[in-house]
């Protein structure tokens, strides 16, 4: 549960990984292949990150593949920027993990036809080793493959071209009533569908049918539609084609075309296997068949996750993009800061299982609080500073204390901060009318200074509107760690940064997108966006932050963890807050 920087990340068990493990002992494949088969029609987001740690968790703990294959089938408005943006998520998610394992194509190839034990076979081949060029699989390459299947199917007798409309079509599947097209002879359903791909009829005039059963009790057997017509251009083909073959005839073919052995989807899928499983086996195809297993979908607490509703933050203008550091997205999670290796063990943690429910965000918060404890240097910042004056100490009085660069990271060593006459503090670090059990700064009271001494409140500054202007306070140098007096105790240790010495930094305080647990369960989910989502300030940071870096994590010690932003640049730092010390809405909930 607290793997450090080093540890490999655990290998968890559940029942898919159970039967690859049966079926690796079996010796029932050569190679254990997945697939993460993403429709690139947005980026990705958390759900999908379970997935792919999943698949690409089960290529790499069973020495298998994990191919990235675009579902791109759809005729619809796909798009290369969601096709780079997947490529570069999931390189991301599994950089170091499993990237040993990521299955990738040379590019350009496409199916090859085979002959296996006197049958027509279609198949990608092996790899070859040493291909210079690759990129990921896709769908779309199957077209002709897809299509021949579908005539081989017309030619086995399970197969017919319907004339009925979508609409009866629906109607007629629902009571359990045949197609009157249903006993067309196979050689009137070739023609049709010859002319059917000749783009001879116009959209929903024609489709082909699997010839399965009229009044199964499921009722995805009853004679489904496995091509539609669609005169729609496709990203990848183009024109070539104006039918297109519907998801649950081309899925079970991408798999069994690229040799993929466990084809595992979500539950909303299990109504589907048995028409998984009839496609191949209708075909009499030679090689194993691939199988597929279904696993319950990843809901979060206060955030949505269909891509639609996602993709209405964006062109609505309450993000400001799909990597915004609010998003669930895996490119707006990554730009918080969160690092790869949290993402992965929260989708360990949350484990494997057939049925469905919503996790609490609570739980990816403490898999990223978990990591970044360990990873994070410690640094001094104040967000809302106000002015300490040390009246004891001269003008130029300038030390350089030692402060730790991580507790508990003993080789992350340590570093030095200066201390001057002039410092900020917290404004919440100081109390005129301290509540209660309030163990900081207030007037004529004693606090430490982190990694320094301790100081005392002498006066309160105000300026002409009633404001503090400073803190007039002494300090005791007796009391630096080494001192006469190092050990004389108080109860509060507060954060500061030398006046003269600290940088600027815009450091945006992001919060939780929505403010209920389930945004979508009722209503407009859009009605519930935390309007407190983002808070933009300007910080006084500890001088060494001028040389952060983009791979670094930082905690911003009492505050938060912080990671650089891309829009950072020289003289110019911005800083995301990936997340708080502890959680703040726990409280909320008590109150
Ligand atoms: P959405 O409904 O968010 O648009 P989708 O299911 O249409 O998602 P795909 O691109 O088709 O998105 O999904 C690719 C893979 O990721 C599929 O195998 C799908 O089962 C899986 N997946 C999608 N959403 C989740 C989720 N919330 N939890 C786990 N796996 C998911
Ligand atoms: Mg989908």
């Amino acid at each position: 549960m607290n793997p450090s920087a080093e540890a490999p990340s655990p290998t968890p068990s559940d029942f898919i990984r159970d039967v690859v493990a049966a079926d690796v002992q079996a010796q029932r494949y050569p190679k254990i292949i997945t697939r993460f088969p993403p429709e690139p029609n947005g980026y990705l987001h958390i759900g999908h990150a379970k997935s792919i740690c999943l698949n690409f968790g089960i290529a790499r703990e069973f020495g298998g593949t994990c191919h990235l294959r675009m579902d791109d089938t759809n005729p619809t408005k796909e798009d290369v920027e969601y096709v780079d943006s997947i490529q570069a998520d999931v390189n991301w998610l599994i950089s170091g993990f499993a990237n040993d394992h990521l299955g990738l194509k040379p590019k350009g190839k496409k199916p090859e036809t085979q002959t296996v034990n006197g049958k027509t076979d279609f198949h990608l081949g092996a790899v070859p080793v040493g291909t210079p060029e690759v990129e990921p699989f896709y769908a779309s390459d199957y077209f002709d493959q897809i299509y021949q299947y579908a005539v081989a199917l017309i030619r086995l007798g399970k197969a017919y071209v319907c004339d009925m409309t979508p609409e009866q079509t629906d109607e007629y599947r629902r009571l359990g009533k045949a197609s009157p097209f249903r006993d067309r002879s196979i050689e009137e359903n070739l023609d049709l569908f010859e002319r059917m791909k000749a783009g001879e009829f116009a959209d929903g005039t024609h489709t082909l049918r699997a010839k399965i059963t009229v009044d199964a009790p499921n009722i995805w057997l009853r004679d489904p539609l496995i091509y539609r017509i669609r005169h729609a251009e496709h990203h990848h083909t183009g024109a070539k084609w104006c039918i297109y073959p519907m998801y649950d005839f081309a899925h079970c073919l991408e798999d069994y075309i690229e040799g993929i052995t466990h084809s595992i989807c979500t539950l909303e899928f299990e109504v589907h296997r048995p028409l998984y499983d009839w496609i191949l086996e209708a075909l009499e195809l030679p090689r194993p068949l691939p199988h597929q297993y279904e696993f319950a979908r990843l809901s979060l607490s206060y955030t949505v996750m269909s891509k639609r509703k996602l993709m209405q933050l964006v062109r609505e203008g309450y993000v400001s993009g799909w990597d915004d550091p609010r998003m669930p997205t895996i490119s707006g999670i990554r730009r918080r800061g969160v690092p790869a290796r949290a993402l992965r063990d929260f989708a360990y943690n949350i484990g494997i299982t057939k049925y469905d429910g919503l996790t609490e965000v609570g739980v990816l918060d403490h898999a990223i609080r978990d990591d970044l404890n360990h990873v994070a240097h410690r640094k001094l910042a104040v967000l809302r500073p106000i002015k300490v004056v040390l009246t004891n100490l001269d003008e130029n009085y300038a030390e350089e204390l030692d402060a730790v660069n991580n507790p508990e990271d003993p080789n992350a060593g340590t570093r030095k901060v200066p201390f001057t006459r002039e410092l900020y503090i917290e404004s919440e670090d100081f109390r005129e009318v301290p509540p209660p059990k309030y163990f900081r700064l207030r007037p004529g009271g004693e606090v430490r200074l982190k990694y320094g001494y301790i100081i005392k409140c002498e006066e309160v500054v105000k300026d002409a509107e009633g404001n503090i202007a400073e803190l007039r306070c002494t300090v005791d140098l007796t009391t630096k760690r080494g001192g006469p007096n190092e050990g004389r105790k108080v109860k509060g240790t507060i954060h500061w940064v030398s006046a003269k010495h600290a940088i600027d930094a815009e450091v945006r305080l992001y919060d939780r997108l929505f403010t209920v647990p389930e945004p979508d369960a009722e209503g407009d989910f859009k009605a519930h966006l935390n309007p407190n989502s983002l808070e933009v300030i300007t910080a006084k940071c500890e001088p060494s932050l001028a040389q952060a870096t983009p791979e670094e994590r930082y905690q911003f010690e009492r505050l938060a963890y912080f990671a650089l932003d891309k829009e950072s640049a020289p003289g110019k730092l911005v800083f995301n807050r990936t997340i708080t010390l502890k959680d703040t809405w726990a409280k909320e909930a008590k109150k």
